[in-house]
């Protein structure tokens, strides 16, 4: 791929057709692993991550654990086929930054204090890379670990800003990426607090301060989608218990009706059974109690007259 002659059109609309605000359509799919007690697929343009969760589960080996919280271990890989040059598999030096940065990113949120000496394992695999990956996984990554149910401060939202013919743009695109002048990933908590920052490139003290606001602006917006990812999930939770209820209630066709009408009857005879065993059980051990209740009183007077001993 070759340096594009021109980034913005006549309109000053980016090479996709975006405002210079705008970020790449994102997707969110949520409890995707059934292995994983939280996970998460994600679409943002052509980027397609996956995110799992495991724990929080006892660390192995032991010299590890820490007995005043938990450790959160995070993994960033890049799929073989996820770029056009095929990746060595493994880790490089590139991966192994991004996993130490974006661990770090959800540091301030995770709390970790509720788990002592455990670990909470997250891994973000890039399957399609197309710029931005980083910022893609870490979105993803937090909605896993909002699924496996690890109490958190509030969501992490990433993406990044960056300078292109010296104009400041949200979230860029590949070749903005590759021939831009400055690329700053950032993620940051719901609060606004910026948990990462990373940054490619030249930027004045102005630029700086402007890029920031801009990229408030791009995580807001991720953040409302990944609120509305997590509240389809629960919706939808809601929605089939709801749905059971319903089915369980409603009026059965003829065949259905005898058959349950032989169901309750069996019921009811287990539970006529149930009752005179029940009582039969309550008379033994009101028999046994009345006995036992003398044993008491003695005991009592026994140990009023050792208090009464004491005292003197
Ligand atoms: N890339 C690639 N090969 C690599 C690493 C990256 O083709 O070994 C591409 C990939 O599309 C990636 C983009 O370059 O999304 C930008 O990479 P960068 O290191 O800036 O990280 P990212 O923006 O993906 O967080």
């Amino acid at each position: 791929m070759s340096k594009p002659e021109k980034f913005f059109d006549d309109k000053g609309l980016r090479l996709d057709g975006r405002r210079i605000d705008e970020i790449r359509p994102m997707k969110i799919e949520v409890g995707v692993l059934s292995r994983a007690d939280g996970s998460c697929y994600l679409e943002w343009g052509n980027n397609k991550v996956l995110a799992g969760v495991f724990g929080p589960r006892e660390l192995h080996p032991r010299r590890m654990q820490r007995p005043d919280t938990a450790i959160v271990r995070y993994r960033y890989n890049m799929a073989a086929f996820s770029v056009e040059d095929r990746i060595r598999p493994g880790p490089n030096r590139r991966s192994t930054e991004i996993s130490k940065v974006s661990r770090e990113a959800f540091e301030p949120v995770v709390l970790t204090h509720l788990y002592p000496s455990a670990v909470i394992d997250v891994f973000t695999e890039v399957l399609q890379a197309d710029a931005g990956t980083r910022t893609a996984a870490i979105n993803a990554a937090t909605i896993a670990l909002a699924d496996a149910g690890i109490p958190m401060k509030g969501l992490v939202s990433a993406c990044a800003v960056g300078k292109v013919d010296g104009k400041l743009v949200l979230d860029l695109g590949k070749d903005e990426d590759n021939y831009g002048d400055a690329d700053l990933p950032v993620a940051m908590t719901q609060d606004g607090d910026v948990t990462l920052i990373q940054m490619d490139g030249n930027l004045t003290q102005d630029e700086f301060k402007e890029a920031m606001e801009l990229v408030k602006v791009g995580c807001k917006q991720i953040l409302e989608i990944q609120r509305e990812a997590l509240k389809g999930k629960f919706d939808q939770f809601d929605t089939e218990e709801i749905e059971e209820e319903t089915v369980a209630e409603a009026p059965k066709s003829e065949v259905e009706i005898d058959e349950t009408v032989e169901v309750e009857t069996e019921v009811v005879e287990t539970e006529e059974e149930e009752v005179v065993e029940t009582e039969e059980k309550v008379e033994e051990e009101v028999v046994a109690d009345d006995e036992n209740d003398e044993e008491p009183d003695e005991n009592t007077d026994d140990e009023d007259v050792e208090e009464g001993e004491t005292n003197e």
